[in-house]
């Protein structure tokens, strides 16, 4: 198996925590920072970091491997929170669309090459998400390469994404 130089998370239940009170996309702006991994609407709508996340995402990187977004959100709302939770310089060419999340992965490793120079084949990507359809519709693009974890079936917590390096 190649190795991965890309591991490429979703947002909602899967980089965040499904005990958040809403989904990113449903916040309204402005939002602040209550604490290191949460942010909060004037509503009172959290939005909750998964614990394991930062020392997940700090590994990865440690290990020389990049880290991205494909999410279906809205941009804006979203970006906010990222850049709010200082997640902003860690996620690279984050796609946050309503887009295909296959057609997002693609464009990624275009980012990548085109911005950085740094080419990825799909067989040295990870992608993780929680809804079956997204991780799919990537599986199609990547033609069965590169590693694709649905969490809540192969993995339960984001850490054990480390055993699939
Ligand atoms: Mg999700």
């Amino acid at each position: 198996m190649a190795r991965i130089k890309l591991v490429v998370f979703d947002a909602d239940d899967t980089l965040f925590s499904s005990s958040s009170d809403c989904y990113l996309g449903q916040v309204r702006l402005p939002v602040r920072r209550l604490d290191e991994n949460t942010v909060v609407d004037t509503a009172g709508c959290r939005i909750i970091l998964d614990p394991e996340a930062r020392s997940v995402l700090q590994e990865l990187r440690k290990r020389g491997i990049h880290v991205s977004l494909d999410s279906v959100n809205r941009h804006r709302e979203a970006n906010e929170i990222i850049r709010l939770l200082e997640l902003d310089k860690t996620l690279e060419h984050s796609k946050i669309n309503f887009g295909d999340k296959g057609n997002n992965i693609l464009e990624i490793l275009q980012d990548f090459g085109r911005e950085d120079h740094l080419e990825i084949s799909p067989d040295e990507v990870m992608f993780i998400d929680d809804v079956e359809k997204f991780c799919n519709d990537v599986k199609r693009v990547l033609r069965g390469r590169g590693v694709v974890l649905q969490k809540g079936k192969d993995i339960d917590h984001l850490s054990e994404l480390l055993n699939f390096l």
